[in-house]
């Protein structure tokens, strides 16, 4: 069988190229792909080569997070069925590392991240029309759920993993800085847990009328509305809790200023070396938490779009055929005019 695989050889270098393609292995089970997300990872991997020390090193596929049918099942593989819809998880840790003898999978030594530069070999992605895999890493839809959404299952993963952190949003103020597709599915999972209201900044319009539709209560444009945040920075702050997505130094000082003490912050953006009021931090108490992709938040993502329990429709923007990649890329980075764009491949027909 022949596939296109969308490859990227160095910066700005991605092409699509056509492959033969073998039947899955023992234990692994064949997935025709139908839909997959540009992240923000594949976007620095295509802009700058890699993200700050992981620099891509050799040609390698892109794509971890995507969804597609079942095509054909290796041998031993029995709890799947041809046609089945799944998403395939991008994460598989060892069991045996130090850090996955404690329980922390997702801080596992040697993590087989799909799609990720991080190792060498690198571990090959998901932006293809056929892709074999062990079949521990697929999770199955019981109901008709659209492939786009079903797709969406990894950023939800994500944010799950970063609300996990608050144990209870219930009746909490939350802001959520930064409105991309993380943004946008943290206020959706905030409103889900119950958050008394959710207040969500962006630079940009685009993202915030999407962050509005997945359920925040006010929107604000940092940039030509910054006065509505007047009310929330009066005294010491009134947030309790934020979810920071953009790892931005100017998004990083609101939320110490807005947050109330005793307060949380949660950094789910990533950033490398930024200055930070320490004093803030200190003198109100505020806790600061990191967030790392997900571990049994994946199941629970599959399971939360699969029931229709989250609607994660908003936040895809836009979708082309893999054969327009370099398109699709390009239009990715441009926050005024997409959220989360999607390839379509084979398995979409
Ligand atoms: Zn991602
Ligand atoms: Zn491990």
């Amino acid at each position: 069988m022949q596939a296109r695989i969308c490859r990227l050889h160095a910066a700005h270098d991605l092409r699509v190229e056509i492959e033969a393609v073998a039947g899955p292995g023992e234990a692994e089970v064949q997935i025709r792909i139908g839909a997959g997300g540009i992240c923000g990872s594949d976007l620095h991997y295509f802009h700058d080569g890699g993200i700050g020390q992981i620099r891509v090193r050799e040609p390698i596929i892109v794509g971890h997070e995507a969804a597609g049918r079942v095509a054909a099942l290796g041998v031993g593989v029995t709890d799947l069925a041809i046609g089945d819809l799944v998403a395939i998880n991008p994460s598989l840790p060892c069991r045996t590392c130090e850090y996955c003898a404690r329980h922390q999978f997702n801080h596992c030594n040697q993590m087989r991240f799909m799609g990720s530069a991080y190792r060498f070999p690198h571990e090959q992605g998901m932006f293809r029309d056929v892709v074999n895999v062990p079949a521990v890493r697929v999770h199955r839809f019981a109901n008709s759920v659209p492939v786009q959404l079903a797709a969406c299952a990894e950023p939800l993963a994500v944010c799950l993993h970063a609300s996990s952190h608050v144990p209870d949003l219930k009746g909490a103020r939350v802001l959520v800085t930064g409105a991309g597709p993380i943004g946008s599915l943290m206020t959706a999972v905030a409103a889900r847990r119950g958050s008394a209201e959710t207040i969500v900044t962006d630079l940009h319009d685009l993202p915030l009328s999407v962050a509005k539709k997945m359920g925040a209560s006010k929107t604000v444009n940092v940039v030509t509305q910054s006065g509505r945040l007047d009310p929330y920075r009066a005294g010491k702050g009134c947030f309790d809790v934020v979810f920071e997505c953009t790892g931005a130094p100017a998004a990083i000082r609101d939320a110490l200023e807005m947050i109330r003490p005793g307060g949380t912050i949660v950094l789910v953006g990533v950033a490398g070396e930024i200055p930070l009021a320490l004093n803030m931090i200190v003198s109100k108490e505020i806790r600061m938490i990191g967030t790392h992709r997900f571990h049994p938040e994946f199941a629970e993502a599959v399971h939360m779009i699969d029931s229709g329990e989250l609607d994660v429709s908003p936040i895809v923007s836009h979708s082309f055929d893999v054969d327009d990649a370099v398109e699709a890329f390009e239009l990715a980075g441009d926050r005024t005019k997409a959220v989360k764009v999607h390839l379509t491949f084979e398995g979409d027909r």
